[in-house]
């Protein structure tokens, strides 16, 4: 089954995992195909999330000046669109790009910028969400967040945390989220990956966030399953992401099929694009392949996460028509 043609919606995706081959080898000529996939891709199996995270390095390095955020991110959305993704939000953490003297202010500006010229370019819909990470400061948090609040006009959309799950502990992080919350601006955090339900609940309690990145292993706990049908929160799945740092040993292991039968609000994304290796078409094919999901499957996951979308209820209405165009 081909899903190249399909409309999709994809709301986690990270702009650092997705650097194509064409953007690397424009800042660093004569690159191999061999040496661009050992240092900018992944292997299909890390050892965990940690193992996984150490390898976005060179990508973070590479995105250091105006030049290769702008490219990497009209990159991104030409990717988008031969995808047939017709919205996303499209997520980084702007504290890290901040190593050859641009200030994190204008790595926001000079993004935002960019998408907006992708978006005009391609016609894909698009915002973008800022990440904090588990191992930084409460005051690089708070910073983080307030670029979202500075930012809003700029199609800066949302907040979240990434990074290491076993890094620190949340708390550190609690106050950025109420500054969210006071603000209006809506919130995702990833948890549920690198550890268990704990880590949810504690993720929900500590920063009360409206969609989870991941959040896969909320079925070792049934409670944590009716809580998040219930209050309506939305998971953000990545299957291969999820396979890759060895959440699930195999994709036939993985708990999306279980997540969608118990009534939990989720859609499919890639991740990153690069470093999984992977499309949001491909994603389709394999949960088709291994699951048996169909059309109807896929349209209740595009439509979920179209209601969890960080958009405006015009932007939803469009894309609802979309999807069932
Ligand atoms: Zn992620």
């Amino acid at each position: 089954m081909d899903f190249s043609e399909w409309p999709k919606i994809e709301l986690h995706l990270h702009l650092d995992c997705s650097l194509g081959f064409a953007v690397v080898n424009e800042f660093e000529p004569g690159i191999t195909t061999a040496d661009f996939q050992h240092r900018f891709t992944a292997p299909l199996k890390c050892q965990n999330l940690s193992d996984f995270l150490s390898r976005v390095e060179d990508s973070i390095q590479l995105l250091q000046t105006e030049r290769a955020l702008t490219a990497a991110t009209l990159d991104l959305l030409a990717q988008l669109q031969s995808d047939n993704v017709i919205y996303a939000e499209i997520r980084f953490a702007p504290l890290l790009h901040t190593q050859q003297g641009l200030a994190a202010a204008e790595v926001v500006e000079i993004v935002s910028d960019a998408l907006e010229k992708g978006i005009n370019q391609t016609g894909v819909q698009a915002g973008l969400i800022l990440c904090t990470l588990r191992n930084y400061s409460a005051g690089q948090s708070m910073e983080t967040v307030q670029l979202v609040h500075r930012f809003r006009h700029r199609r800066v959309v949302g907040f979240d945390i990434a990074g290491d799950e076993l890094a620190e502990n949340p708390q550190i992080h609690e106050a950025a989220y109420a500054f969210a919350r006071q603000h209006g601006i809506p919130c995702t955090a990833h948890a549920g990956e690198a550890r268990g339900p704990e880590s949810i609940w504690e993720t929900l309690r500590y920063f009360q966030p409206q969609r989870i990145g991941h959040g896969v292993r909320c079925v070792e706990d049934p409670a944590l399953v009716d809580y998040l049908v219930k209050n309506r929160i939305h998971l953000e799945v990545c299957p291969t992401s999820n396979v890759q740092t060895n959440v699930f040993a195999t994709l036939a292991d993985h708990t999306i099929d279980k997540l969608y039968r118990a009534g939990i609000s989720l859609g499919i994304n890639t991740d990153g694009r690069t470093m999984e290796n992977v499309t949001l078409s491909e994603e389709y094919r394999r949960l088709h392949d291994c699951f048996g999901w169909g059309p109807g499957h896929f349209l209740r996951c595009n439509l979920d996460a179209v209601d969890a979308a960080f958009a405006s209820e015009e932007t939803k209405a469009g894309l609802r028509e979309a999807l069932f165009a």
